[in-house]
This record gives C-alpha cells, structure tokens and sequence, in this order.
C-alpha cells in the first residue's frame, strides 16, 4: 500500500509505502520518448534514459534544461504527454504505487517545520509512512548524515548543508532502493558540497542505493557519477558512462618544459591556443593531434618534463549545450 502526501503547510512531499519487491539487478529505470508540454511549451521533448542499479546517475543540463520536469514526472507530481517509464525492470509509470516505496526524493529543496527539531521533523515524516518507522531508525539516519549532537536542535538554526542532510535522512527513512536528489548541492558553501558529496557516495557505497542527481554543476556530476545523460532544452543530447563520454575526442592538455616560452610559440603555431596555469600551457587539442604536439616539440629541441591530458566535462558539456 502507498499514498502520497502534499503537506500544504510546508509544501513537503511525502512518499510513503509498505513492500518487499526483490530489487532487479541491472536496469532500475528506463525512461522512453518521455515528452511533456507546459501548455504550449514543449519543455521535454522524447527523452530516453536508462539508470542501472547502485549507480550514481548524474541528470545534468543548464538552467531550464527539464531536469527537475523530468524528476517530477518520474515521482507522479506532473504527468507526461507521452512515453513510457520502466521502474525496477517491471512496473509502468501507471503502476507507481508499487514504485514509490522504493524510492525517497528530494525534489526542489526539502522542506521542514523550521520551529521544530530535526528529531522532531523526522519523527513526524515517519508517521506518514504505513509501516512503523522505528526511534532506532531515525537515530541511525541522524547519525548517517551526521546530525548527532543537533538532532534537538530547530532546524530555523540548522545550516543550508545540515537541512539538505536531513532532507536526506527523510528520503532514506524506509530505506528506498532508488533516490533522486534534485540540486543537491543549490546554496552549499564548500563544505557544505564536500560532507553532501561524500554523504552521497555511502549511499551507494555502503548500501548499495541508486541515486539519480540533477545538476547543472558540472563538476559535481563528474567526480560523483558513474552515468549521467546531459539534457538541452529538453532534448538528450548525451548519455552514457560518465569515464566513457569523458574520454572522447577534445582533451586539456598541460604540458611543461625547459622552455614555456618557446613552446608556446610552437603551439600557437600548430594553431592551439595555450594559456599558462602555474608553470604548465594548457590548451585544448584533438587526442590524435598530441603525438604531433610531442613530436614539434623535440623537433625544436625542447626538453619534456611533463605532459598530461584529461577530458573535461566542463568543455564537453559546453559543447554539447552551446546551441
Ligand atoms: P533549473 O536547473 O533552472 O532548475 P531545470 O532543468 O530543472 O532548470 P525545469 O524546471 O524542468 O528545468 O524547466 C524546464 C522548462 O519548463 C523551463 O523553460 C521552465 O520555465 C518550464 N517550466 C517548468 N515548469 C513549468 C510550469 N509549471 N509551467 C510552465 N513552464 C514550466
């Protein structure tokens, strides 16, 4: 059994359900030709996706890309026009009351009784859900996003990162198989990024939990995903292993030598355009074109300390969604 509960006081989501569906191995959700349209506006525009089960799944794109559209769609706040959802290899968009015990969400940002404790706030998300959320399991999910000590303190005194933490808490609180975190990372200062991160990766780590993470932070999604699918003003435009997209074509190369100077000059010859970094030139290249990068340089008797390449999501991405 399952419902939904909008709490219009605190404009919260609560999903809440008692199952024990075996989680699918592989494919946990498969999204096809998902389309949605805001009156007129065609804001998703027969998006695919696929997400495997106990990986990070990173649902990136820039402002007004769809993302959250797609989130809402995917928990049955918005309905799409038209397309199909396959959750857990078996159960249809249709069929979500079998879906959502599986999964906690944040959707937007959490929200809470800001007079109330964390504890307290916890305790009263517990209660929607029909099975008995026990005192020991709301402990273990404070001490899992590492609130202990603050618990009884009102969330009106929590910070932006320790309020997105307990939103986690909330998610996890009858331990979903899949959850998804819209803009986790919206407001954090860099510590606040860093413990939400790291919080992020247990999830999957240490208890093997699914997570679907929209963001336009691109950074964020390149150190946390396993896959990410990059949304255009709602189209798709990339999907797949995020060290697999990562290693295609454009490169940053940083390069040293005895001589920066005199490199740059050769390569701003072969027409790249190098800029320093510390005691490197970086500069964008084509992976086929750094032999010939070698190559000049030694021609013209330069000593090579060092030379390395990464692929950049930052440079992909800013490609993928120039148009
Ligand atoms: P952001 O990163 O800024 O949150 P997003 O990728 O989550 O963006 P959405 O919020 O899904 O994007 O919005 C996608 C497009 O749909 C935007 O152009 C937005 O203005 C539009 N949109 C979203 N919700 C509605 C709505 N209720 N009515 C009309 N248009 C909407």
């Amino acid at each position: 059994m399952w419902f939904i509960l909008f709490n219009l006081s605190t404009f919260q989501l609560n999903i809440c359900y008692v199952g024990n569906d075996s989680i699918m191995k592989n494919q946990i959700l498969k999204v096809e030709a998902l389309e949605k349209y805001y009156g007129d506006f065609h804001a998703l525009k027969g998006v695919d996706m696929e997400v495997n089960a106990g990986e990070i799944f990173g649902l990136l794109g820039p402002n007004g890309a769809g993302k959250t559209t797609m989130l809402r769609m995917l928990v049955g706040l918005i309905r799409p026009n038209s397309g199909k959802v396959t959750f857990f290899g078996k159960h249809s968009l249709q069929e979500l009351g079998k879906v959502l015990p599986r999964i906690g969400c944040i959707i937007e940002e959490p929200k809470f009784y800001p007079y109330l404790s964390g504890l307290t706030n916890l305790k009263i998300a517990g209660k929607y859900f029909p099975n008995k959320i026990s005192d020991e399991r709301i402990n273990d999910m404070i001490e899992l996003v590492g609130l202990k000590g603050r618990e009884r303190d009102k969330v009106s005194t929590y910070s932006q990162g320790m309020r997105q933490r307990l939103g986690i808490a909330q998610a996890m609180l009858n331990d979903p198989d899949l959850i998804f975190l819209d803009e986790p990372t919206n407001g954090l200062d860099p510590k606040g990024i860093i413990e939400l991160r790291q919080l992020i990766m247990r999830l999957k780590k240490e208890f093997g939990k699914t997570v679907i993470i929209s963001s336009h932070i691109l950074s964020e999604i390149e150190e946390m995903a396993d896959s990410m699918a990059i949304i255009n003003k709602g189209v798709c435009v990339s999907q797949g292993s995020v060290a697999e997209l990562l290693s295609e074509n454009i490169v940053t190369v940083s390069v040293e030598t005895d001589d920066q100077a005199a490199a740059e000059v050769i390569l701003t010859s072969l027409d790249f355009k190098p800029k320093k970094d510390q005691n490197a030139l970086v500069f964008q290249a084509e992976l086929e074109a750094i032999p010939n990068v070698v190559q000049k340089l030694i021609n013209a008797d330069r000593k090579i300390y060092r030379l390395d390449h990464k692929r950049k999501l930052e440079d992909y991405f800013l490609k993928l969604t120039a148009a």
